[in-house]
């Protein structure tokens, strides 16, 4: 369309869209928009969970952690699985003040949606000022916040919102070869193998933190998670 200028610009300004019209276009557009995890959605009255018992030297008892989660779109393309609520149990008392506390703010943050998995690194990197301590199979956990964390790790990669690095097979075969040539060479099998499941004499991993560091032939060989340094 044409506009003849007739008089003499005085001023102007930048067209805005007609807020309007974009309301009137939104709730067709909505429909077919798949739903995002948002504080707003309903709790359904029943939720798929899985439940994980951990325990820790530090308490007096096993505590069991249950990860709810919610379906969204489902039945449809945009079917997705987003963790919902989280609880604790234990019979242990000593830690329940603060752990409800925990479970009732990673809830709030799962139901606002979004980006969760930061939660994985900040619970991971609390330190206990008193020392932390090794699970069974030898990983060092440096504190109960951050074994929760390694819990809800673990659930993020089961449902698929955080990748797992698995390791190829290849990795896994040679790394299974390395240990058999390790403690064939090394025959000061102990009856005290119940905490780890890594050699005894096995150091500490930089990478994974885990007790299953072997050196062999002027190598350090991780035998949880394959690395290997030479020299
Ligand atoms: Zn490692």
């Amino acid at each position: 369309m044409t506009v003849k200028i007739s008089n003499k610009i005085v001023g102007y300004r930048v067209k805005k869209a007609d807020p309007e019209a974009t309301e009137h276009q939104a709730p067709v557009k909505a429909e077919t928009k798949p739903v995002q995890m948002n504080e707003y959605i309903e709790r359904p009255d029943f939720l798929l969970g899985t439940t994980y018992k951990i325990k820790p030297p530090i308490a007096e008892h096993a505590m069991y952690i249950t990860i709810n989660d919610i379906l969204l779109n489902e039945g449809t393309d945009h079917e997705s699985r987003q963790p919902y609520e989280v609880f604790i149990n234990s019979k242990s008392m000593e830690h329940f003040q603060w752990v409800i506390a925990l479970t009732r703010v990673i809830s709030a943050v799962f139901r606002k949606g979004g980006d969760v998995t930061f939660l994985v690194e900040e619970l991971r990197s609390v330190y206990d000022p008193n020392g932390g301590y090794f699970k069974k199979g030898g990983v060092f956990m440096p504190s109960l916040v951050a074994e929760i964390g390694a819990v809800i790790e673990k659930h993020l990669k089961a449902i698929g919102l955080l990748e797992s690095e698995e390791m190829s097979e290849t990795t896994k075969r040679i790394l299974a070869e390395k240990r058999a040539e390790f403690e064939a060479s090394h025959t000061t099998a102990t009856n005290d193998e119940k905490a780890t499941d890594f050699p005894p004499n096995a150091t500490m991993c930089g990478k994974c933190s885990t007790k299953a560091v072997i050196v062999m032939d002027g190598c350090a060989t991780c035998l949880s998670c394959g690395d290997s340094k030479c020299g």
